[in-house]
């Protein structure tokens, strides 16, 4: 699963913030076992003695660290038996003094070995999730919630079903899409008027995709230019560079929008970037406008036009307004 620049650091920063607290706790619970039974207190510091002693002496002589633990083992047996009899006759219990790491697997660090822990993965997915609602809001876009009996019912000799018929295997579609999507799902162009539910779908798609843990990125096409502008034309800080990276790499990426904004040869250029890449990945794409066929050719250029129109499945919308019902 390839999550952002952004979305592994925060769970990278979650995970160090949490390795540290459950450090400070280990802590706390050492300190609270010396002052009970300060003996203890005496062993550790003199079981640390002769560990870095015979550490120093390890590496001075270029013998093994491993063997060079084994052998203080041995060499404080005594210690280490005292230290285990404090601990068993106190009432400490037998796991008071063992340091758990934040993670079992991993020690904490995220990884095992170069791949990436399932700990680190749980807390990519949170922090996906979270990216995500503070890009739809705190919407209540579900699949069970869009509502067909605002679509009319009647007879359309252009669609050669009802709209409300349209819509209803469009819901299907959709759903069945976010219920078995994988980033080889393929694209879809959501294509038709405003407001007839064509944000509202892409969300739902959107937050149940990134429940079953893809990464997902979803923004307005205003916004996704925006942020190509940024990067190139914008301060060399690590603010702006990177910042379209997500849009090349997420798992799902969905344009909400496209032919609202003001379109340039550089728009049409970062597009065809974004849209090239995805496909040559073999990643998905939802694109939503309302720009006819014609419109879209005329508006951006036939490389993009082919692409999108000749490989993204298009589901058209129907019906009226549904902000004006
Ligand atoms: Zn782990």
């Amino acid at each position: 699963m390839a999550y952002s620049e952004e979305v592994l650091r925060r769970a990278r920063k979650r995970l160090e913030q949490a390795r540290l607290e459950r450090e400070r706790e280990n802590e706390a619970r050492r300190e609270e076992a010396y002052a009970r039974y300060p003996r203890l207190a005496e062993i550790d510091r003199e079981l640390r003695r002769t560990m870095t002693q015979l550490m120093a002496t390890a590496l001075r002589t270029g013998e093994d660290p491993a063997e060079a633990v084994a052998r203080i083992r041995d060499k404080n047996l005594a210690l280490q038996q005292e230290r285990d009899w404090i601990v068993e006759a106190g009432e400490l219990g037998e796991d008071w003094l063992r340091e758990r790491p934040i993670c079992e697997k991993c020690g904490g660090s995220g990884y095992v070995g170069a791949k990436m822990c399932s700990c680190l993965r749980e807390l990519c997915a949170q922090e996906q999730k979270l990216a995500l609602t503070s890009l739809l809001g705190s919407g209540t876009e579900r699949f069970d919630t869009f509502r067909l009996d605002v679509y009319p019912d009647t007879f359309s000799q252009e669609l050669g079903t009802s709209p409300r018929r349209l819509m209803q295997s469009n819901l299907r579609l959709c759903r069945k899409y976010a219920h078995n999507f994988t980033p080889a799902s393929g694209s879809l162009l959501f294509s038709g008027a405003t407001g007839l539910g064509k944000t509202f779908l892409s969300a739902c798609i959107a937050r149940e995709v990134t429940d079953r843990g893809y990464s997902v990125v979803y923004d307005t096409a205003i916004r996704l230019f925006a942020d190509f502008e940024a990067e190139k034309f914008g301060a060399r800080d690590e603010d702006t560079q990177g910042r379209t990276q997500k849009y090349l790499e997420c798992d799902l990426l969905i344009i909400d929008d496209l032919g609202t904004e003001m379109t340039t040869q550089f728009t049409v250029s970062a597009l065809y970037t974004v849209v090239n890449t995805r496909m040559m990945e073999n990643r998905a794409t939802i694109i939503s406008t309302n720009l006819s066929d014609s419109e879209f050719e005329r508006r951006y250029n036939p490389q993009i036009a082919s692409r999108v129109i000749g490989t993204y499945r298009l589901i058209q919308f129907a019906g009226e307004d549904i902000r004006r019902q």
